[in-house]
């Protein structure tokens, strides 16, 4: 109800302001659910729909990218899980539901060409800048000496591939002072263990509709090969189900 208030006063920035600290939740449950734009069906380049850490990480990438003449612009901070059928629908993700993008976490990257968004060119820069910021990078997801089927070169997140799980469960969310690489260290057996039990599962239940096959709803883990794909330049791969996903 205050969050309720609070963003109708002026948007999730005042309500920011009025509420940090109060602890009544998070970034996700306290200021995107109560947002008008939580169900937009169109992609949002809102940064102020990014959590603050993230924001402000994401923010340093692109002043970064710009010291090295490279222009990046937002192309997705918050995503609805409405945009994500909508995606699916269109064969444009094979995700159904969506990942960490609803949670205010994650950021596509793109360049910024006179002001339009552009998929064109390399972007492996973001490799070591993204490193250097604590923000996991798409293109190898924080782990480049594992293999990944996985490549999403324009996507950010401030969240570790072994918390996706949790973080989708409602049970965790990023502290200020977490660090997605600390996590992966520390926590490394619980991506090795999420990654065994990916390749033991059999994708019984995993049918995607671009091949004409039955989707179910079943929570299961899935094969990061099932998760490969996408249309085009802008082939959104998947926030992730790298390990635990909810098709
Ligand atoms: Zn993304």
């Amino acid at each position: 109800m205050i969050a309720a208030q609070a963003v109708a006063l002026g948007g999730p920035r005042e309500y920011e302001q009025l509420c940090r600290g109060c602890g009544l939740g998070n970034f996700s449950t306290d200021v995107l659910q109560q947002d008008g734009r939580f169900h937009s069906r169109k992609p949002l380049n809102d940064l102020d729909l990014l959590e603050p850490v993230t924001r402000s990480l994401v923010q340093q990438v692109i002043q970064e990218a710009g010291t090295l003449g490279i222009s990046l612009m937002a192309f997705e901070t918050y995503r609805s899980q409405d945009r994500q059928l909508d995606l699916f629908d269109q064969g444009k993700s094979q995700l159904h539901t969506v990942g960490v993008h609803h949670y205010g976490l994650a950021c596509d990257l793109v360049r910024d060409v006179g002001g339009a968004p552009s998929w064109e060119g390399d972007f492996s820069f973001l490799k070591v800048i993204t490193r250097r910021h604590r923000l996991i990078w798409g293109g190898d997801w924080g782990t480049p000496g594992q293999p990944h089927k996985l490549y999403d070169a324009v996507h950010v997140q401030r969240c570790s591939v072994a918390r996706q799980g949790a973080l989708f469960r409602g049970e965790w969310y990023p502290a200020d002072d977490y660090d997605p690489y600390t996590d992966l260290d520390e926590n490394g057996s619980i991506t090795l263990m999420a990654s065994a039990e990916v390749r033991r599962r059999k994708p019984r239940t995993i049918r995607l509709k671009s091949i004409g096959l039955k989707t179910t709803r079943t929570r299961v883990s899935v094969p990061h090969e099932l998760l490969v794909g996408g249309a085009g330049g802008y082939s959104h791969l998947g926030e992730a189900g790298l390990v635990e996903t909810r098709l």
